[in-house]
Order: C-alpha cells, then sequence, then structure tokens
C-alpha cells in the first residue's frame, strides 16, 4: 500500500465526461463561458462572498490581486508558507518581508508585524495555514492604523470560517487555490474573491488582458482565465463536497483519538467553533518526549510507503532567492516549527480508516520511550 497527502478528490466520472462532451458539442472552450459563469455564481453563494472571479491557479490569482491592490514597495508575510506566497510578490518587484508566526496557531503574529512596518510597506498579506483562520481583527487594526492594504493567500481555506464569518469575505481580498491536491478542484484552478465592486471589475479585466468589450485595452492585464473544462471539474466536485468533508472529519477525528497515545507525536487542533475543511493531518513531533526527531520518522515512513510530507520545511526565508535576499534574519518559532511539523495522509490518501492502525502502529513502534 502507498499512501499520499493531497490525493485527489475525483468526482463521478460519468456525470464529469457527460459535461465535457457538452462542452465539445458547445465548442465554447475558454472566455468566460457558461460552466464558468455557472461555477462562479454557485461558489459566491457556497463562498458568502459578492465577487468570484475564477482563474486559471492560485498563483496567476495572487499575482493579479497585487496588481489590481497596485501594491509596491515592501509588503509583510509570513515565511512559514508555501514558497508561492514569496514568490507572487518577488515576481512583482515587491520585496517580501517576512514576519515570525504564532507557534500556537501557524499564523503570521500580529505581535511582530509593527516592527517591520517600514515607509515602503504596502500591505499585509496573511496566509490561513490550513485553513485555520489568521487573527483578521488584529491585522486589520494594524492595517488600517497604518493605511495598509489587508489581502489574504487563502489556498488553504476553501469553505473554512472565522468567527463565524465566512472566510473568503476577509480583507480587501482573497485568493483560493484549486490545485488538485487541496481539498477542492479543478485540476489547476484558483479564484479571486472579494466584496469591493470596484476591485472586483478591475480584477476581472486583468485576468483578460484588461479587455473591455472586442478590442478596448484598459491598462495592463495577463491571461488568467479558467477554462470550460476546469469549470466542469468545479461543478462536478462541487455535487460531493460535502461527503468529501465529512470524510474528511472522519479521518481526523480517527489520527487523533489514534497518535493520543503516542507521547510526543500530537496533531494540531482545528478551531472547535469554526468550519475547517479537515484536509491537512498536521503533526508535531516533540524529539525530546517522543525519542526521534522529525525526519527520521519522515524516512521511516516513506521505507513503508508511506510519504508524509515536511511542510513547509525549510521556510521561505531559507529558501532561494530569499535566502539571499533577505541575508539573516531572526525568525525563531517559524524555524523551530519548520523542524518538527510533518503532514500525514489524508483525505482522500486514506480511503478505510484501518490504514490510520497501520500508519500509527507504525509511528508509536519506533518510539522508544
Ligand atoms: C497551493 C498553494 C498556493 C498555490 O496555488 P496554485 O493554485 O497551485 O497556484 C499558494 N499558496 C499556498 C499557501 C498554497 O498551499
Amino acid at each position: 500500500m502507498r499512501f499520499f497527502v493531497g490525493r485527489p478528490n475525483i468526482p463521478d466520472p460519468d456525470d464529469f465526461l457527460a459535461s465535457a462532451r457538452t462542452i465539445l458539442e458547445n465548442k465554447h472552450l475558454t472566455n468566460n463561458g457558461p460552466l464558468v459563469k455557472d461555477f462562479e455564481q454557485k461558489l459566491s453563494e457556497l463562498l458568502g462572498v459578492k465577487h468570484v472571479i475564477t482563474v486559471c491557479n492560485a498563483t496567476i490569482g495572487l499575482l493579479v490581486a497585487i496588481k489590481a491592490l497596485d501594491l509596491s514597495g515592501e509588503v509583510i508575510l509570513p515565511s512559514f508558507t508555501f514558497i508561492a506566497s514569496a514568490h507572487v510578490l518577488q515576481w512583482t518587484g515587491i520585496k517580501p518581508v517576512f514576519c515570525d508566526i504564532d507557534p500556537a496557531t501557524h499564523n503570521i503574529d500580529p505581535a511582530k508585524i509593527e516592527q517591520l512596518i517600514t515607509d515602503k510597506t504596502s500591505a499585509i498579506m496573511g496566509v490561513h495555514i490550513w485553513g485555520r483562520p489568521c487573527p483578521h481583527d488584529e491585522l486589520a487594526e494594524i492595517a488600517y492604523k497604518h493605511g495598509l492594504k489587508l489581502f489574504y493567500d487563502s489556498a488553504h481555506a476553501f469553505c473554512t470560517t472565522y468567527k463565524s464569518r465566512p472566510i473568503a469575505a476577509l480583507g480587501d481580498v482573497s485568493v483560493l487555490s484549486f490545485h488538485a491536491t487541496k481539498c477542492f478542484n479543478t485540476f489547476e484552478g484558483g479564484a479571486i474573491v472579494t466584496n469591493d465592486d470596484e476591485l472586483a471589475q478591475k480584477a476581472r479585466l486583468m485576468c483578460n488582458f484588461s479587455f473591455e468589450g472586442e478590442d478596448n485595452v484598459t491598462g495592463l492585464g495577463i491571461n488568467a482565465k479558467m477554462t470550460e473544462i476546469q469549470a466542469a471539474m468545479g461543478l462536478c466536485n462541487l455535487k460531493s463536497f460535502s461527503k468529501v468533508l465529512s470524510h474528511n472529519k472522519n479521518v481526523y477525528d480517527y489520527y487523533k483519538e489514534k497518535l493520543y497515545e503516542v507521547k510526543g507525536f500530537s496533531i494540531i487542533d482545528y478551531p472547535v467553533n469554526e468550519i475547517n475543511n479537515y484536509h491537512y493531518i498536521i503533526t508535531e513531533i516533540d524529539e525530546s518526549v517522543y525519542g526521534h526527531p522529525r525526519d527520521e520518522v519522515h524516512d521511516l515512513l516513506k521505507s513503508h510507503g508511506i510519504f508524509a510530507r515536511r511542510y513547509f520545511y525549510p521556510g521561505c526565508h531559507k529558501s532561494p532567492p530569499y535566502k539571499n535576499l533577505c541575508g539573516d534574519i531572526y525568525l525563531p518559532n517559524t524555524d523551530s516549527l519548520c523542524n518538527r511539523v510533518l503532514a500525514l495522509p489524508g483525505g482522500s490518501g486514506i480511503d478505510d480508516l484501518g490504514s490510520i492502525d497501520e500508519i500509527v502502529h507504525i509511528i508509536k513502534s519506533f518510539n522508544k520511550s
């Protein structure tokens, strides 16, 4: 048996193939087709946000969001995130300024932000790591006080909440990822979401070369469009999403119950009063208690065909090009977390709960304490 983190959720094949056939018959393949329109409408209702602009992937979606917000200079973000969060800033000529995280939540620590603000800072970019919400109210207060924009990389946060509010509606704008490995996918894809009418209109134009009408170019643009086949996948996956959620929760609960017995090997909590998608099974290994460092567990599991992941080792600030660009910056909580986190196969990577017994048995047997 082989177990993976981020195995794709697959919809009913007949449903998808019927939709694919319709696309071919209609010969409307892309450029704001009927399925994209339908998909955006359904997402807007589901996510509780006024504007949904679907895009080819979240990385391009973030580039568009950054341009639509007209950012420049420096943007403050956590280093404990997928490298794309930093790349989109660097790619648009903005300096990513890495902030440490709160070890309890893995999210950006609002107490460490103000000391990083300079006269070049134009925004704060939060990342809702594992779908657990950033401390939005604190971030919004800092952003307001210093006249900064606040936007979110919500790649992990499909259908999650913050203080019972839909996460997608927080900040000036937010970008979701529908990559194959995420809890909800359109093969590749994503969405720019906002309640701001003006920003939405600007972003929507930018996604299509900033064409307004047939041949009127209104400004700088790019091609960020979602295709009809991606929207078809999204519409089919939406139909089974509630099943995905309940499966994910069962997998998480079973891991939590089983790992409870393993000292020094803890599974992160999801806030009980919020909605989460339970897509990620994130563990933290305390080497001094468990008896082995994280990397040894990672290698041991791999030798058994269990492909756990060291997300987000070693942190953006220790990866090129940022490693050389930012010099020596001190992010003790990020460094420490990067060395103890291990993501275990969850969601559709686990077909039946018995596999969790096998995985936990291997982890337990390795434990000398
Ligand atoms: C996956 C991911 C992205 C990139 O999403 P794509 O749709 O693959 O471009 C960005 N940020 C985070 C935190 C991610 O996990």
